[in-house]
């Protein structure tokens, strides 16, 4: 018997993902499914792993199945990774469970099980699995609905022979996994929102941390800093409010030019006292040279910084979107950082290093910084593999150069390459 697969997907732009997934045998047949998936196991694959699931549930036993799929990553879990994934405890592997208990049911079939995904005859049935898959996704979902492997087929655990110690350090992390707090989850939304802004897509959660893992566009200090800017780390405005004798250090420490509490929103774009404003004013004149379009700065754009998507005919700009990225997180971070010197110098006169002009420079010092480390790491002979495209590095930073049309086609190799901006 051949039962044609399909799923759908669907996140709402607060996160919340919903599944589906359809069968289709034959018209008419009343062994077709329509499925809600419960939302708990949402995700992209979701859907068509329980499709197979039910269907295999309700085919007897001996019959023989073809499962027709669309999806190329649950063909290679369940054929040629299967005994590496079982041996690895399926660590790390989203819809973990699903897969397991698809496995437990096939091999309690007693006949050979094929998988294979579509082929370009097939655009019919691929079509109408996925009607079904979308119908079911307008259903209500069954709470009650989770699936879970046969206790006595359920192999747990990971082969100790074949383990590595990384291995088994992710092991130990999927176990201690935490409830995200209240606060992260809020954070997460306005982030997911402005990264909607930046990019037209509605990220997952996964999506947004993942994007400011990003070693090529952002050095460890940031990817640190946006880090603990997602989980509200900072021990700074509200933190010290029900500290007895200690709730001064809550507020902005410009007073009593600026009476605002010390929130990062307000350390990095409120305070009009601090040198934020000026900074971000600098920011924008840097970036109007590369494109015409600077969104307005909220603290979710810089939570996303390194989701946006610029595109020129239809195609994504990578240059583009990583200069984004860099200008954006080193200017909230430059910020932060001059905060805190002035916190830490408690009475000592910060003039001179903190006047309007020397912390231009010093925006400017950063940017060109991260220029000139761009430079160093396109060199392939000395980092090999590992090297930066030269084509990445030109297409980032190319338009905003000082003198750059006196400058050689390949300026890479140029040590004096500066960003042409003179805040002064
Ligand atoms: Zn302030």
């Amino acid at each position: 018997m051949t039962i044609f697969i399909n799923g759908a997907y669907n996140l709402t732009e607060h996160g919340e993902a919903t599944s589906g997934g359809g069968a289709w045998i034959q018209e008419n047949s009343n062994r077709n499914l329509s499925i809600r998936i419960n939302d708990t196991l949402a995700s992209k694959d979701s859907g068509e792993l329980t499709t197979i699931l039910e269907s295999s549930y309700q085919i007897t036993s001996g019959t023989q199945i073809t499962f027709i799929i669309q999806s190329p990553t649950i063909l290679k879990n369940l054929t040629i990774n299967l005994a590496s994934q079982e041996s690895r405890g399926w660590i790390n592997t989203q819809d973990k469970t699903l897969y397991k208990a698809i496995v437990a049911e096939l091999r309690l079939r007693g006949s050979p099980t094929l998988l294979r995904t579509y082929n370009p005859r097939e655009t019919k049935q691929k079509n109408l699995a996925k009607i079904l898959a979308q119908e079911g996704l307008q259903k209500q979902q069954n709470p009650e609905n989770h699936p879970q492997p046969i206790p006595e087929l359920d192999i747990s655990g990971i082969c100790l022979a074949g383990a590595t110690q990384a291995l088994l350090y992710k092991g130990i992390q999927e176990q201690r996994k935490t409830a995200p707090r209240r606060k992260t989850l809020c954070l997460l939304d306005r982030s997911r929102y402005a990264a909607k802004q930046l990019s037209g897509k509605t990220m997952t959660d996964a999506e947004l941390w993942k994007s400011i893992r990003q070693r090529s566009h952002l050095p460890k200090g940031i990817r640190n800093f946006l880090w603990k800017n997602l989980h509200d780390a900072f021990k700074i405005g509200e933190y010290w409010r029900n500290i007895p004798t200690l709730e001064h250090q809550g507020y902005c420490n410009l007073r009593p030019n600026c009476l605002g509490e010390e929130t990062m929103e307000h350390i990095l774009l409120e305070c009009q006292v601090s040198s934020a404003t000026n900074l971000w004013k600098i920011a924008k004149t840097l970036w109007l040279k590369k494109d015409p379009k600077w969104p307005e700065i909220i603290y979710g754009i810089i939570l996303a910084c390194n989701t946006a998507d610029f595109q020129a005919r239809g195609k994504t700009q990578p240059g583009k979107n990583r200069l984004f990225a860099i200008i954006i997180s080193e200017t909230a971070y430059l910020i932060w950082k001059i905060r805190c010197e002035r916190v830490f110098q408690g009475d000592k006169p910060l003039e001179a290093i903190h006047s309007k002009k020397a912390l231009e420079n010093r925006w400017l010092q950063c940017i060109n910084t991260c220029l000139k480390l761009d430079q160093l790491q396109a060199n392939h002979s000395k980092y090999g593999k590992k090297a930066m495209k030269e084509s990445l590095v030109m297409d980032t930073w190319s338009g905003i150069l000082m003198d750059e049309e006196n400058l050689p086609k390949n300026w890479i190799w140029q040590s004096s390459v500066l960003v042409g901006i003179d805040p002064h």
